[in-house]
């Protein structure tokens, strides 16, 4: 074989290895490769080329660059615009350097060519041909770059060499491999080491598509969201979202993001933000979230008002706004000074318990406000559904927050003072009952994170000072009383409102109708008129509503009249409230047959009660008339049986019970009545109609019958006696077993009434019954001396 020689220009490629047979375009950027493709240019148009086995380095020595090049043929050179230029060259053959001829002002080389053996075609030649073809056509499935028209033209090539040539120059292979399947004149050994790089290179393509594929999902994903938000953003705006629900959300996150709320709650409400960006404007459902985020972002999640508490202060506080109430001031200060020495600890629950208008509420206001804590009221009066203390899930209609996170929402701080007002009225029913829930609430285990239905995360209630009331605690359950400490309030005496009205009402009426620099005047008469004749309480509620009356009307007739002063006296009292709205149902005029003074315990405190009856002839029925409760019919049995087992003592007919028919009625049918404390006051109108012995006019009783004729005790004996001291009696008769309830009574009251105790029904019937009358049946006289000193006169 004969080798031809050439002395030669050389031009050093970066990361380009050319090959015989085939054209390359590349651009020159270097003066010395310029000059080198000049001389070529100037001589026989041939140049040897040559890969850098650097890339980075830009004047290259002769050891640089491999030894194995290819001669090739510029065929032309471009200048481009931006002034460097760019050659197509065609590769001729391989060749080797053999010397460096000259290195300035280009590497100028002596170079041997290398011939590779011709192919023959033989079966050796073609099955190198088919294997070739076959891994290539794999890689280039899995290769995205190449273009169908390039894999064709090389398919299209049968000679060995030029195929191994062809693919060696257009696959994506390292420097180094292109150059070794250069450096390979045999193109046996050519196409071997094509065929392995070409496999590993298919591999390498695979696994790569594998990676791109996984980072293409996970951008896919990322991206994903981000497309659909900027489409629902434009399909907003095309439907018209002018303001845009975008920018809502945005804004509502912003204010989520600076709430000092736990991360927890925060977490969940960015959440909440996102699902709201997701949804139509004008949607009832975004409707509902707006709702939701106004609620919850105007929460005071960590605001507090600062908590002092000065004992003397507090006592002042007290004192400024109320009249009397001694005992349940010192209480009530003796509670706060507890608490402020437990400092956090929550303590039992303080409960005042009193009728209405005693001044409960107004307590608590006072406390709130010595304790500079936030006061807001809660009514829990007629609730009977669990959803009222705890709020309804947002997925019902018009749902709402509970009243406790109303109440919080509405103090405006996270520790207010919360009233929580009759708590004796709430019930349950089937849906739950708010009891438990409220049980919750005061649970200082569970409070620090209560959790409305509606606000759903949870809030710490336990800075929150709870303070309940109740008119009575009969109804109030177990568990709540076991955690409160109660404080009973009862009604006022006369001469207490008279002081209430005169240092407070009338003051704080006059304030609030703006009657400052006014003179209006009540005199004492006139004030002692409305407390009796134009209300019946315990409390002073409808006393103050009347004085504010007569205020407003004052107002009115300042103006008209243009007078500077107004007195307003017991006959001028009718013009401004009207006729007289109650009479006290004072004592009878006269001592009466069957007819017997009761006394009982209302709402609105103590009341008289008068209990007729009526015998007549018949067959022994008896009727019960008035309204009157399951128990209340009850006493009445038992006194008609006590009094036929003792008929013979009492001079009645023992067999009255078959001959005569009883009707027991109690008057103002419209009240229901129930309690067993009226027991005594049927026995004795009973007895009474019976034997014919009138009752005495001045005397009033309470206390509940057994069967045996023992009296048994009752309740609410203060408010009884006011009432009966409001109805001028003279004495009451009460179970010797409340003896200790007559230090409760006032002493204006006790100086007026004789109180005389019984512990069965002789000693009363001794005290009430008259001697003489015209009998029914007569009763022997020496009875009614043997019992009369079990009566005791207490003063
Ligand atoms: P309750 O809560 O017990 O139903 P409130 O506290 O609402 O009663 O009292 C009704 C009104 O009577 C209030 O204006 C209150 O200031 C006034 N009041 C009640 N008791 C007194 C009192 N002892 N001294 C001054 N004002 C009183």
């Amino acid at each position: 074989m004969n080798k031809k020689e050439y002395i030669l220009p050389l031009l050093p490629l970066r990361g380009l290895v050319v090959y015989p047979h085939m054209s390359v375009t590349f651009d020159i950027g270097r003066e010395t490769s310029n000059q080198a493709l000049k001389a070529a240019m100037d001589s026989d148009k041939m140049i040897f080329l040559s890969a850098q086995m650097d890339m980075e380095l830009d004047e290259p020595g002769i050891e640089d660059v491999y030894q194995i090049g290819t001669i090739a043929s510029v065929k032309q050179i471009l200048k481009l615009p931006n002034g460097t230029r760019r050659a197509l060259v065609e590769g001729v053959s391989r060749a080797v350097i053999k010397e460096l001829v000259s290195a300035q002002p280009y590497m100028t080389v002596r170079a041997s060519e290398i011939k590779c053996p011709e192919g023959d075609y033989d079966i050796t030649d073609r099955a190198f041909v088919r294997k070739l073809q076959e891994e290539f056509e794999k890689y280039f499935t899995s290769c995205q770059s190449m273009t169908p028209d390039v894999f064709l033209s090389i398919m299209a090539v049968s000679d060995p060499s030029v195929l191994a040539d062809r693919i060696a120059s257009s696959v994506n292979f390292p420097i180094d491999i292109k150059q070794k399947a250069l450096e390979c004149a045999d193109v046996y050994e050519r196409a071997e080491l094509l065929l392995v790089e070409l496999a590993r290179e298919t591999e390498v393509l695979k696994i790569e598509e594998k990676i791109s594929r996984r980072v293409q999902k996970q951008v896919e994903e990322n991206q994903k969201e981000y497309y659909l938000r900027e489409q629902l953003k434009a399909i907003q705006k095309e439907l018209g979202d002018k303001d845009g629900i975008s920018a809502e959300a945005k804004a509502y996150r912003d204010k989520i993001k600076a709430l000092r709320a736990k991360k927890e709650v925060k977490e969940k409400l960015l959440k909440d933000a996102d699902r709201f960006e997701k949804m139509q404007s004008s949607s009832a459902d975004s409707a509902v979230m707006r709702n939701y985020f106004d609620t919850v972002l105007s929460l005071p999640w960590n605001k507090k008002t600062k908590e002092s508490f000065d004992i003397n202060k507090a006592s002042e506080v007290l004192e400024r706004d109320h009249y009397g109430l001694e005992k349940v001031k010192q209480r009530v200060l003796e509670y706060l000074s507890v608490h402020s020495l437990k400092k956090n600890a929550q303590g039992p629950i303080l409960c005042l318990v009193g009728p209405p208008g005693v001044g409960k509420t107004s307590i608590v206001k006072s406390i709130a406000e010595s304790l500079g804590r936030k006061y807001v009221r809660i009514s829990l009066g007629g609730i009977h559904d669990e959803a009222d203390i705890r709020g309804h899930r947002k997925t019902y209609i018009g749902a709402m927050e509970g009243r406790i996170m109303d109440a919080v929402n509405r103090a405006g701080s996270k520790n207010p003072l919360m009233l929580l007002d009759e708590i004796d009225k709430m019930g349950a029913d089937y849906k739950g009952d708010p009891a438990a829930a409220l049980l919750e609430v005061l649970d200082a285990e569970q409070n620090f994170a209560f959790r409305d239905h509606y606000i759903e995360v949870p809030f710490d209630l336990s800075d929150v000072l709870f303070i309940t009331t109740a008119n009575t605690l009969d109804t109030v359950s177990r568990p709540l009383l076991d955690r409160m400490e109660v404080i009973e309030l009862s009604g006022y005496i006369e001469d207490e409102k008279f002081n209430i009205v005169k240092k407070y009402l009338i003051p704080k009426q006059i304030k609030r109708n703006g009657l400052e620099d006014k003179k209006l005047t009540f005199t004492d008469e006139a004030v002692h008129d409305i407390i009796n004749h134009y209300t019946r309480e315990a409390g002073v509620r409808n006393l103050e509503r009347e004085i504010g009356s007569v205020c407003r009307k004052a107002a009115k007739s300042f103006l008209e009249s243009g007078k500077k002063s107004l007195r307003i006296t017991q006959n001028t009292l009718i013009t401004y409230l009207g006729k007289h709205k109650f009479n006290f149902d004072l004592m009878n005029e006269k001592n009466e047959v069957g007819v017997a003074r009761g006394l009982a315990w209302t709402q609105v405190g103590g009341d008289t009660l008068s209990i007729e009856v009526n015998i007549m002839a018949g067959t022994g029925k008896v009727e019960l008339t008035g309204k009157l409760g399951d128990v209340m019919k009850e006493s009445a049995m038992t006194a008609i049986s006590y009094i036929r087992s003792q008929a013979e003592s009492f001079g009645i007919d023992a067999s009255f019970y078959k001959t005569r028919d009883i009707h027991i009625h109690v008057p103002e049918g419209a009240v229901p009545k129930d309690g067993p404390s009226a027991g005594i006051t049927i026995a004795t109108a009973l007895v009474s109609a019976l034997t014919g012995r009138a009752v005495r006019r001045d005397v009033a009783m309470t206390g509940e019958i057994t069967l045996r004729g023992r009296v048994l005790p009752i309740g609410g004996l203060k408010e009884k006696s006011l009432a009966a001291f409001r109805a001028e009696i003279k004495t009451i008769i009460i179970p010797e077993k409340n003896i200790a309830d007559l230090d409760e009574i006032p002493n204006e009251i006790r100086k007026q009434i004789n109180f005389v105790t019984a512990d069965c029904m002789e000693a009363v019937l001794n005290e009430a019954l008259t001697d003489v009358g015209k009998p029914y049946m007569h009763m022997p006289l020496s009875i009614v001396h043997n019992t009369r000193e079990k009566a005791r006169a207490l003063n």
